[in-house]
């Protein structure tokens, strides 16, 4: 470490030349840039929590073990609640992992392109990272990986499935065999199934007290509360206990608890969002497909990445010049050219392909298909 002196308070070394989380917020008519449902939670979900927070100890300290919540939770994804652990957004769920598991002397093991947020908390938990490649298609190579894996001994390893900001979803083979790996080096899995409801299988069925596997989920997404701020893990819970002396004190706040375990009084409303959002997906990735020189990658998820023919970062200025915001990944390492556009509602949607339509060079212009 360099001390150094003056009128300044110095960071860490290691983290002077971080560059932190940059995602713009711009208010626009259209948003489709960070994954959040276009939908706002059903107005009898507002009205039962408010009804609730009208009645609580403002002046106590909430639950620390967010009892209700985890009882509930549990019931409602078949799991006992001494497996799970609820936190401000899986982002804080991550970081606590990485707290616990990662640290100094530790390797976190990751397979780029993936959610950034992976590699920015190893970094800021001083965990070295080892980075594995996804294939040209997205997917993780099951041997390599594991080969990865058993070579570098990570002490954490992270597989985001459907993956940000690709959308690719994971085979269960694919887990099986790195969950195998990561219990041969003494590893925890963690798979990040922050997009999770959008996908055609879970590794929630996996979660065991035997196997070293988390998996990571949000309220961000599917229940319309980003706002909110809560995700959990559901792990062994040898690692729930863990994990719990590593988390704040009271970290969950009483309003938080509360709107988490309302939402789960709506899981019909929460699976038409789901289905309805799918279907929407469909239809964007078809009338994607249509157009000329964008190239669509199959996504599980809640939003598709486009690698763009020509210039990405401009299409993406002229599409915001027209009201429409989606995400710039022209200029990230492995999505070079590529744009992700979060699936909206069926106006935003249209709306998104009606400006995308207005500033793409017409077929005549780039002179076919190939262009
Ligand atoms: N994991 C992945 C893969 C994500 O894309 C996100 C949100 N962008 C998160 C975790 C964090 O979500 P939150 O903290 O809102 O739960």
């Amino acid at each position: 470490m360099t001390q150094q002196t003056g009128k300044r308070a110095y960071p860490r070394d290691d983290l002077r030349a971080l560059e932190g989380y940059h995602s713009p917020q711009v208010d626009v008519a259209v948003r489709l840039n960070t994954n959040e449902s276009p939908y706002a939670p059903p107005p009898e979900f507002v009205a039962r929590c408010t009804e609730q927070l009208a009645a609580i100890a403002w002046h106590r300290y909430p639950d620390r073990g967010a009892h209700d919540l985890r009882d509930a939770l549990g019931a409602f994804l078949g799991q006992a609640p001494e497996r799970l652990l609820c936190a401000n957004g899986s982002n804080e769920v991550l970081q606590t992992l990485l707290l616990t598991y990662g640290g100094a002397g530790r390797r976190a093991l990751l397979f780029e392109p993936t959610y950034a947020l992976h590699a920015q908390i190893a970094r800021t938990t001083a965990t070295e990272i080892v980075t594995g490649e996804r294939a040209a298609d997205y997917t993780i190579d099951a041997d390599d990986a594991s080969a990865l894996m058993r070579k570098t001994q990570p002490s954490i390893a992270f597989v985001c499935s459907p993956n940000n900001p690709t959308g690719t979803v994971e085979r269960p083979e694919t887990v099986e065999q790195l969950l195998d790996a990561a219990s041969d080096v003494g590893a925890l899995l963690v798979v990040d199934e922050a997009y999770g409801e959008f996908a055609p299988w879970s590794a929630l069925e996996l979660v065991s007290d035997d196997r070293p596997l988390v998996v990571v989920r949000t309220y961000s997404k599917v229940w319309s509360l980003a706002a909110v701020r809560l995700g959990f893990a559901v792990a062994p819970t040898w690692v729930i206990e863990e994990l719990e002396k590593v988390l704040l004190p009271y970290t969950l706040s009483v309003p938080t608890q509360v709107a988490g375990t309302v939402a789960l009084e709506f899981r019909r409303e929460m699976e038409q969002r789901v289905a309805s959002l799918v279907e929407e997906r469909g239809r964007l990735f078809a009338a994607l497909s249509e157009r000329v020189g964008l190239e669509v990658v199959p996504s599980g998820a809640n939003f598709l990445l486009v690698r763009v023919a020509g210039d990405a970062h401009e299409l993406w200025e002229r599409l915001l010049a027209r009201g429409v915001l989606v995400r710039d990944f022209s200029s990230w390492p492995r999505v070079e050219g590529c744009l992700r556009i979060t699936v909206g509602t069926p106006a935003e949607n249209d709306a998104f392909l009606g400006a995308l339509d207005a500033v793409l060079p017409s077929q005549a212009e780039t002179g076919g298909r190939d262009a």
